[in-house]
């Protein structure tokens, strides 16, 4: 609480907590939180567009991407045309969204021309939303394809556009891991590389944790610790948010080689231990409601967390792995849960400034979302 760095076994130490040190540790999360950010709990109403499901990594947790021949999987591949981004970026405006946040599988046909591309249609569809968009893998792929370095390719995306990064594709950070869990991924390295080169250029990011499959506590004290490290270098994250691991479809759980995702204890105490090992660092804490559920996400609320994420509007990603959470939280909701908690609702900007009353009016008074089309692989334009 004194924001001291802490060591491995330290973090472990809290992971291990049992009964009523599991208490203690969410109280004194909850406490620092209060002192540190207050009682406002925020959100950001945003669309999530996955763009395409087709992909040419192989992780062993991921039921989201498609193989070009696995239509057997849940949902066929798709690979949406721009028009359609551009229609649920309108619509998102429309419906009072001050972000969208855009990621999709690696597309054996996508070069980092396509990112760029993808820019400058949300740019042009609404020119004052924020654009969140590509997690350190897409940058990675998309600056190599252009022959780019990781600077170049996102000098090039922020021309286009590009406000800020999701700190996703971090899984654990932890090389072991993940060559157990995506060994055709980025390693730890170049994923720090990434977030810390974008940091460099002013561009912030978030930061995320996928946890709870083969993973140990010790792994998990590593990742909040290489977190610390490089928010003490840069100060560019916005927020942690840890992803507990949705097993039902996952490839690594249904081949017998990964536990069902974190216990419940285990999906709190992230949060909690988190606020304490990143303290006074990274000072928002976000839960998910997509991966927790309302009631889950009030209880992280208790425990250290201070922000309830995006509204969303489309996930695709939880949902082809199992989870049953919902595609969207509208802002009534999103508040209604915060209240229940005790807590303040204020809607957000996705760099934690309030919005603008119109923007407010907007989200609260949005149409159903009009169907989406996922384009079929063979109606795709290539760029
Ligand atoms: S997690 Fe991302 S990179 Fe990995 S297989 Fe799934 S869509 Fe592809």
């Amino acid at each position: 609480m004194r924001g001291d760095d802490l060591s491995v076994p330290d973090i472990t130490q809290l992971f291990r907590a049992r009964g009523d040190e599991v208490a203690a540790v969410c109280a004194a999360s909850d406490g620092l939180r209060r002192d540190t950010v207050g009682d406002v709990v925020r959100y950001v109403v945003t669309r999530n567009i996955n763009y395409t499901n087709v992909c040419y990594f192989k992780c062993r947790f991921c039921a989201f991407s498609k193989g070009k021949l696995s239509e057997s999987l849940r949902g066929r591949p798709y690979d949406l045309a721009l028009d359609e981004v551009a229609r649920r970026v309108a619509e998102a405006w429309q419906r009072g969204a001050t972000e969208v946040c855009l990621q999709g599988g690696i597309h054996p046909d996508y070069t980092g021309a396509r990112y760029l591309e993808i820019c400058r249609t949300v740019r042009d569809a609404a020119p004052n939303i924020h654009i969140h968009a590509f997690s350190p893998l897409e940058i990675t792929q998309g600056a190599a394809t252009l022959g780019l370095s990781i600077a170049g390719f996102l000098e090039r995306l922020r021309e286009a556009g590009l406000g800020t990064l999701p700190g996703t594709a971090a899984e654990v950070l932890d090389d072991d891991v993940r060559a157990r869990l995506c060994p055709d991924k980025i390693n730890t390295a170049q994923w720090l590389d990434v977030i810390e080169t974008a940091h460099l250029l002013g561009l912030r990011t978030t930061s995320t944790i996928m946890f709870g499959h083969l993973d140990s506590y010790d792994d998990w004290a590593r990742h909040l610790l290489h977190l610390r490290a490089l928010q003490s270098r840069t100060g560019g994250i916005t927020e942690f948010v840890p992803l507990p691991f949705v097993h039902m479809e996952a490839p690594v759980y249904l081949k017998g080689h990964a536990r069902k995702g974190p216990s419940f204890r285990e999906a709190v105490l992230m949060h909690a231990v988190a606020r304490l090992a990143l303290h006074p660092l990274i000072p928002h804490i976000q839960t998910s409601w997509v991966k927790m559920g309302a009631d889950g996400a009030a209880v992280a609320l208790a425990s250290g967390a201070n922000d309830l994420g995006g509204t969303l509007m489309n996930e695709s990603i939880s949902r082809a792995a199992g989870t049953e959470h919902g595609q969207e939280l509208p802002p009534a909701e999103m508040e209604a849960i915060i209240r229940a908690a005790g807590r303040r609702p204020l809607q957000r900007t996705t760099l934690y400034q309030p919005v603008s009353a119109e923007r407010r009016r907007a989200a609260f008074a949005a149409d159903p979302l009009a169907p989406t089309v996922e384009t079929p692989l063979a109606r795709r334009v290539h760029a």
